[in-house]
């Protein structure tokens, strides 16, 4: 038999109403063969009855003379005419009886069992299946996929195909034209999950698995560097820091305090997370840093820094962080700090700190405030591994930078060695204060209301051999 690409997809079809009950057997076998495997379920299989003289009539008995003629198609195919019958017992007891269920197809020469005619004409393809084909295969297969048996490696892989095929999600969303700030959620982290968020919501093991792909991040994910702040001031470092632990991490059964005495140890956990990492199932968000960049203006980074000269401890602010911030970011690995832009626009805001730090041009001096922060910046920083500063006004003050924090480094080791020498001869004998942290200064705190006292120091004279604004306006003269 022929038919020509346009003929009508019904004509060959008997209506409804004439189909042999028959044929629900063989739909039966075309989804037992569908079932097989998602590449199987692919292929579509529809089963008509086709219109031919010798078919039975709709009430006759399927027995060992039955016979019916059926056109096989999908969607896009033209059918596939058989002749169908059922098999019959060709030995033992039933001998000469119909297998119920059992239907075989006229293939060339003889009757073929029907999955042998199916894999004939309706061949699963090669290679992976839609999302939504495997989605209805697994509905409709009545199996269950055994989530909860795979190794924790291979959830993990599963997980990092969802991170892969998320865009991450834009941080800023423009509205009637302004730009807002989105302070709902905590993009850094959701952003890297994209639509795939509600993962976190799984359960305990999905979402710890999924956050620490957020937190740590892998080479083969996007986000490879895990979560990374990257802040081009220190307010909005700020914001970033107070929205990340707004959220929970809550990837154990106990990590909502229920009474008093967790909740106390919940507020040391987050006082000090390096000297207690067995609670960090109190941990949020913010915890699980692991890399900063930070933009910093001047009076920022002095105040940020905690620089001492003359008397600008008491213009510290102390509503915004300073670096003892990173102490409690107990897995932060890499800082690197943008220093304030010399080439920049060198005034005082005698309304953002009461403190002249520009000389006022011939002579402001850059240089020495730069020194000033990055001094500091390399003794309070020398506990962190990767510590990266950039902006300096020349060579020369990036390479006086490196050997002043290889100098921090080794001061630090002494200390520690020494220490733990103390430690060993007292037998452990030594009770370190409550309120010490390890390479956090000790806190001088200065009254806000507190008068100023105005000093020498103020504003620095640039006194540099080559000066400053030689260095940074050649032209200028
Ligand atoms: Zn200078």
């Amino acid at each position: 038999m022929s038919f020509s690409i346009n003929f009508s997809p019904s004509a060959w079809q008997d209506p409804p109403s004439l189909h042999h009950p028959f044929l629900i057997q063989i739909r039966e076998a075309a989804s037992k063969y569908r079932l097989q495997s998602a590449a199987h379920f692919n292929i579509p299989i529809d089963v008509c009855q086709a219109t031919h003289d010798s078919n039975p009539d709709r009430f006759a008995d399927i027995d060992g003379d039955f016979q019916i003629c059926v056109g096989f198609y999908n969607f896009g195919t033209d059918p596939v005419f058989a002749v169908c019958r059922p098999k019959v017992a060709k030995r033992g007891r039933n001998k000469g009886k119909v297998v119920k269920g059992a239907v075989q197809v006229w293939m060339r020469t003889k009757f073929v069992p029907v999955g042998r005619f199916f894999e004939a004409e309706f061949s699963p393809l090669n290679g992976p299946v839609a999302d939504e084909i495997m989605f209805q295969w697994w509905n409709a297969n009545g199996r269950t996929f055994n989530w909860t048996g795979l190794p924790t490696e291979v959830k993990e892989r599963v997980l990092m195909f969802c991170l892969h095929q998320s865009p991450p999600l834009p941080i800023q969303k423009k509205s009637r034209g302004r730009i807002r700030q989105v302070t709902q959620g905590a993009p850094e982290v959701i952003g890297q999950l994209g639509k795939w968020a509600s993962l976190l919501t799984v359960s305990h093991q999905v979402r710890a698995i999924s956050l620490r792909l957020c937190f740590a991040g892998n080479s083969d994910l996007e986000f490879g560097d895990g979560l990374c702040i990257v802040a081009e001031s220190v307010l909005s470092f700020q914001r970033s820091i107070r929205r990340l632990d707004k959220h929970r991490q809550l990837t154990a059964v106990n990590s909502l305090p229920s009474d008093e005495k967790a909740r106390e140890l919940e507020t040391l956990y987050k006082a000090f997370p390096k000297l207690y990492p067995h609670l960090d199932r109190f941990a949020t968000f913010s915890h699980g840093i692991r890399k900063i960049y930070l933009q910093l203006s001047f009076i920022d980074a002095l105040c940020f820094f905690k620089v001492t000269a003359g008397s600008f401890a008491q213009h510290w602010m102390p509503h915004k962080p300073n670096f003892e911030v990173l102490e409690k970011l107990p897995h932060l690995n890499e800082l690197i700090f943008q220093l304030p832009d010399a080439t920049g626009y060198l005034e005082d805001d005698l309304r953002k700190l009461p403190v002249s730090i520009f000389y006022g041009e011939p002579f402001n001096c850059p240089r020495t405030l730069h020194r000033l922060i990055y001094e500091s910046a390399a003794e309070v920083l020398a506990p962190y591994k990767v510590v990266k500063l950039h902006g300096f006004m020349d060579e020369e003050e990036e390479i006086r930078f490196l050997s002043l924090r290889d100098f921090a480094k080794k001061d630090l080791k002494i200390t520690t060695e020494e220490l733990q020498e103390l430690y060993e001869e007292d037998e452990g004998g030594i009770e370190l204060e409550k309120n010490v942290i390890p390479g956090v200064k000790k806190e001088e705190t200065y009254g806000e209301k507190q008068e100023i006292v105005p000093d020498e120091f103020w504003p620095p004279k640039c006194r540099c051999e080559t000066p400053c604004r030689e260095v940074l306006h050649p032209s200028s003269g």
